[in-house]
């Protein structure tokens, strides 16, 4: 059997004696498949040739960048049962959400493909000289967003294809004009390998120079630190943990030139129940609350790990009810044996505290890895007096927080720390007599849901999958959607360019038919 090697521009690599192989969660045992661990030279050599490579790729035009999108997107179709295949042996993701990510991969990567072929993402800013303004001349400035240079990505584990080596943080990185170096997750390495050769065969066949892309396999603490420290890379978009997220920030700003790091890590997701929706409508917000816990078997980063509302009438029947949903969900086999040993200090951490208690347990099949969901109730007074009951437990499990007022629940609130979404059910009159606390939400999120569930995420123009630290490492950015380019952009002007040198976004003519402000006014029109 060939063994796995680092995909370094055009080349196939292998320099190193390290090896590693991944397990089957489902089973406990190694797959048969040995990757090489990337030495400290291959992490240069990959880093030089995509340097070299963004001084060629940045050139390209938007419909050259969206052609290579696309082709990336085909390839990985084209990759077909056999990489729902190899994710469903290193994952244990069910077969219908592996097939339902590879879509949404591919459909991400045309998302960001149109975006390119329309073009107006540069945000292109004309001001038109003034030479003869009093008492000074205005010059003429011209400002577009253009790439930042090479970035390092990392993925997650639990988003093998859509937050992985194709994922958004590198078709947005693409399409933004920069190069990538994917340091690939040790627990997917052989779905990392099918799709870096489909990028490697995609850039190949649509003329991006050798460095564009390259795959390293090793671990975080070395090969991606070594990364993320290697003076040519100019940016990092991660998805993962807290703890992966902080040491890759840290490493970045101790660099002697520091770097912007877009660290999407965990978030607990809270959920405010008001009063009247409670009483109206307890039982379907029971129903789609624990679908939302334990969908996934718990680990999605949308997850919502807590819930918040008043002791009033309706609350009994409502944790009544949300109990009945817990106890009749099986469980499922988790991602990693460290990830199902982390959910399990997790429980053990709740359970063992005063003034918490077990509502429900879901129903535990036998099996490797294989994790029930756990529902777990208190009051906001230990909920407040217990910090760290907010914080993630990845896997299915929520605390579900009684308060005793409108207060109780505006204090938990205030206290809340940054996460990725907050979730409010109530009536429109609930609504308008809570508005303290959406406002309150609203600083402390990056997606506000109302009289919904946080889990599925949209990708789409107006999607925000960020938000205020620690639920990123940089609330001012979103990792899904079309915005989440901006994060691999700097604006650059140009002050008295001759025309023949000005991008030919920021020419007159606008053959791009982009839409610009022009003197501080929106148009597609070109400039007499
Ligand atoms: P992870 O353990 O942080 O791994 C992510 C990547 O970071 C891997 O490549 C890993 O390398 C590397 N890494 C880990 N620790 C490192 C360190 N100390 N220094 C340098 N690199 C390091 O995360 P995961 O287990 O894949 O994912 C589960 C977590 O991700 C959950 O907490 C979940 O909530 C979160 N998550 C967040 C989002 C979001 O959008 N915010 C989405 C999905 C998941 P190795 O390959 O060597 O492990």
């Amino acid at each position: 059997m060939m063994e796995g090697k680092q995909i370094i521009g055009f080349e196939l690599v292998a320099n190193g004696s390290e090896k590693f192989q991944s397990v089957n969660p489902a089973t406990g045992e190694k797959l048969s498949q040995n990757y090489f661990k990337a030495t400290a030279e291959e992490v240069e050599i990959a880093t030089k040739k995509a340097a070299a490579a963004f001084q060629i790729y940045r050139k390209k035009s938007g419909s050259e960048k969206a052609f290579f999108l696309e082709a990336i997107a085909n390839e990985i179709k084209e990759l077909g049962d056999e990489l729902v295949e190899v994710c469903l042996t290193e994952t244990a993701i069910p077969k219908a959400r592996v097939e339902g990510e590879r879509d949404r991969t591919v459909n991400q990567l045309k998302l960001f493909a149109s975006l390119l072929n329309e073009g107006s993402w540069v945000d292109a800013r004309i001001e038109i000289a003034l030479p003869d303004r009093t008492p000074l001349p205005k010059p003429d400035l011209r400002c577009m967003l253009v790439g930042l240079g090479p970035v390092a990505v990392f993925g997650a584990s639990n988003f093998p294809l859509a937050f992985s080596v194709a994922g958004g943080d590198t078709a947005s990185a693409f399409a933004a004009g920069c190069t990538v170096i994917v340091k690939a997750h040790e627990a997917h390495p052989g779905t990392s390998e099918l799709v870096g050769k489909a990028i490697l065969k995609a850039a190949k066949d649509s003329g991006m120079p050798d460095g564009v892309f390259s795959l390293l396999h090793g671990d975080g603490p070395v090969t991606g630190i070594h990364l993320v420290t290697n003076p040519s890379v100019k940016a990092v978009g991660f998805t993962g943990s807290f703890k992966g997220g902080k040491a890759l920030f840290d490493a970045a700003v101790r660099r002697e030139v520091p770097i912007p790091v877009y660290a999407e890590m965990g978030s607990t997701n809270p959920v405010f129940i008001l009063p009247e929706a409670m009483r109206e409508r307890a039982d379907k917000i029971a129903q789609g609350f624990s679908g939302s816990v334990t969908i996934g078997t718990g680990q999605l980063c949308t997850n919502p790990g807590m819930l918040i509302f008043e002791n009033a009438d309706g609350a009994k029947h409502f944790t009544e009810q949300l109990s009945e949903h817990f106890k009749k969900t099986t469980s499922g086999v988790m991602l990693a044996e460290n990830i199902y040993n982390a959910y399990h200090d997790g429980l053990s951490h709740h359970s063992a505290l005063e003034g918490i208690e077990v509502l429900a347990n879901g129903i535990q099949t036998d099996g490797v890895n294989t994790a029930h969901p756990v529902l777990f109730k208190t009051t906001s007074q230990t909920f407040m007096a217990h910090p760290d009951l907010a914080e993630e437990v990845f896997g299915p499990t929520s605390v579900a927080v009684e308060a005793n007022s409108k207060e109780e629940m505006l204090t938990i609130a205030k206290d809340l720390s940054g996460h990725l979404t907050a979730t409010v059910h109530g009536t429109e009159n609930d609504l308008l007599a809570n508005k303290e606390l959406i406002d309150l939400l609203e600083q402390k999120v990056g997606r506000l849901v109302i009289n919904g569930f946080p889990t599925g995420v949209e990708v789409c123009h107006a999607m925000v999958h960020g938000g205020p630290f620690p639920a990123t490492s940089d609330g001012r950015s979103t990792s899904v959607g079309t915005a989440a380019i901006n994060r691999f952009t700097r604006p650059v002007c140009y002050q008295n360019m001759p025309a023949a040198l000005l991008p030919e976004e920021l020419k007159n003519e606008n053959l791009l038919h982009i839409l610009r402000r022009v003197n501080g006014e929106f148009t597609r029109q070109p400039i007499k």
